[in-house]
């Protein structure tokens, strides 16, 4: 037997023949070509035909996928009517060399530009304009794209697959996939988890074709590659894929069904998204709603300030996605860990505490009003609630809400519908604004604690440090008691509070969450079902006191 370990990039256990996947490259043959004019023509008509196959993949992966994921083909088609894209083959191809190597080029370009952003998002991206450029090259070159033809189902193996050519194959005859290079968060990755397949990426240089046509198991949760598995291996493997057809069972009969405990207390579960990409993931499993919608975003997939009508169409897709269902959009949390190049913000020491989130929207008041009309433009397609991020202080909500009220009158005299009533919400990540809570609870609609930065401010320890981590205490009784003092004020103002941070998720605080009062929690997509079933299960009752005694008053 031989093990490999990659990167588990889609969860599941699988076995089966593995397949190597072989790419016909395309040759750029003669270099230069003086004759310009005729290199741009010959481009200009390899991208038209481009566009047309994908489009035509949008529209199979829309029968056959999801409309999310399809989405992702129409966004490569938009990339090909990108000036900038367009204007950089255009310019080399008038240095001398032929549209091959003119789109080659750019790509590179691209490249380099892109991986210089500090963001493993965003460095994934690369794998969309290589995926992009070589349609266009190899239609240049005369190259057939491969055919995957297979006789029986098989796990494909591959240096690095293109989210095109997995969307072009057959999910019945795909088993999983296991590539030797590639991202967790590439597009390949993020398809393979919408379409069910387990999948392992960075299984590196051991991954062969020497194995061509052996038996196989793979786990797609921790990477393991087990080629001509022994008999110790094959058990293992097969008792864990029992576990988890019999999880996966009892997690579908839980879709539909009410986030409500035994004595029918109700906790609203609701889902944390950073793209719309993320939806069919959260319609997958039954989200209730959006409790945070990450709109930085938006930002960070840019060179430039996303335009009102942009950010409009993402917030507008969303709100009818969720068909009426509540959609949190919380405006930018730009600066500290998700920094933007155009932005310009001066160099920190301390950038976490410093000119970020809210603080940047009442310093700029041009880049939030664009949001905020946007926000509002989108409230009149579905339920959209606004969320304010990282408030300390009494004066920014009043200021806000004085921007939000300055966009309305805006919008009513252009004639544009919004929803007047649209929720406005803000994020409790500060101690300070826990500690006020009582007052900023009569200016808002809801609460929604951001645990990750409340530990952080509270604990006065940097969220990204590994060498903290076993002080980062997110169970901290302080954290805990934040959240009840902050729940009490919520009510007591009649307006609700949910968590948004990574604590949300962790089933160990379930019933803690519900005897604090928390309303609301919202989690990654994957955390629906099993939050649920813990909701579900429990009696909260007697306990709430209980809880709350061993919180407050733990040595009486
Ligand atoms: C938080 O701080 O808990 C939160 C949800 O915001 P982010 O993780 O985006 O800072
Ligand atoms: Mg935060």
């Amino acid at each position: 037997m031989i093990r490999i370990y990659g990167k588990g990039a889609s969860k599941g256990i699988t076995e089966g023949t593995l397949y190597f996947f072989r790419r016909s490259e395309p040759l750029i043959e003669k270099k230069y070509a003086p004759d310009s004019e005729a290199e741009l023509a010959r481009f200009e008509a390899a991208r038209q035909l481009a566009m047309q196959q994908l489009s035509a993949l949008y529209h199979k992966v829309l029968e056959q996928v999801s409309e999310g994921t399809a989405a992702l083909f129409e966004a490569y088609r938009m990339m090909l009517e990108d000036d900038d894209y367009i204007q950089t083959v255009r310019e080399n191809i008038f240095t001398g060399i032929c549209a091959e190597a003119a789109v080659q080029e750019t790509y590179r370009t691209f490249e380099r530009r892109f991986s210089l952003i500090d963001n493993d998002y965003m460095n994934a991206r690369i794998a969309d304009i290589k995926d992009v450029s070589d349609r266009v090259l190899r239609i240049l070159c005369g190259v057939q794209p491969k055919e995957i033809v297979m006789e029986e189902p098989v796990i494909l193996a591959a240096e690095d697959l293109s989210p095109s050519e997995l969307a072009q194959l057959d999910p019945n005859c795909i088993l999983g996939v296991v590539t030797a290079g590639g991202e967790m968060y590439s597009h390949t990755a993020i398809l393979a988890r919408t379409m069910g397949v387990p999948a392992i990426v960075r299984a590196g240089k051991r991954l062969t074709d020497l194995y061509e046509g052996k038996y196989v198991m793979m786990d797609g949760q921790t990477g393991e590659l087990a080629i001509e598995p022994d008999g110790l291996t094959t058990r293992r493997l097969k008792k864990k894929q029992a576990k988890e057809r019999a999880m996966k069972e009892l997690m579908d009969r839980l879709k539909g069904k009410p986030d409500v405990t035994v004595d029918g207390q109700t906790m609203h579960v609701y889902c944390n998204i950073s793209s719309p990409d993320d939806l069919d993931a959260v319609v997958a499993n039954d989200g209730a709603g959006i409790g945070l919608f990450r709109s930085e975003f938006l930002y960070l997939q840019e060179r430039t300030f996303p335009t009102e009508e942009q950010q409009f169409r993402a917030y507008r897709a969303v709100a009818e996605r969720m068909n009426g269902k509540r959609v949190i959009i919380r405006t930018a949390d730009i600066g500290a860990d998700k920094q933007v190049g155009y932005f310009r913000l001066d160099k920190e020491p301390n950038p976490a505490m410093g000119m970020r989130a809210i603080r940047i929207g009442l310093s700029r008041p041009e880049i939030f009003k664009t949001q905020l009309r946007a926000l509002y433009r989108a409230s009149a397609y579905g339920k959209i609630a606004i969320l304010f991020p990282m408030i300390a202080s009494l004066w920014e909500v009043q200021e806000v809400k004085r921007q939000c009220k300055a966009v309305q009158a805006e919008l009513t005299a252009e004639g544009i519908p919004f929803n007047p009533d649209t929720e406005l919400g803000i994020m409790l990540e500060t101690p300070a604004a826990v500690l006020m809570s009582d007052q900023l609870a009569r200016e808002v609609d809801f609460f929604s604690v951001g645990t990750n930065d409340l530990t952080q401010f509270t604990l006065a320890i940097d969220r990204q440090s590994y060498t903290l981590a076993r002080f980062f205490d997110a169970h901290h009784p302080s954290v805990l008691r934040m959240i009840h003092l902050a729940a009490e004020n919520a009510h007591c103002a009649g307006i609700w509070l949910g968590i948004c941070g990574e604590l949300a998720a962790d089933i160990s605080l379930t019933e803690t969450f519900l005897a604090l009062g928390v309303d609301e929690l919202s989690v990654s997509p994957p955390s629906v079902l099993p939050l649920r079933s813990a909701i579900r299960s429990t009696t909260i009752g007697e306990k709430r006191d209980q809880i709350l005694k061993s919180l407050w008053n733990p040595t009486a």
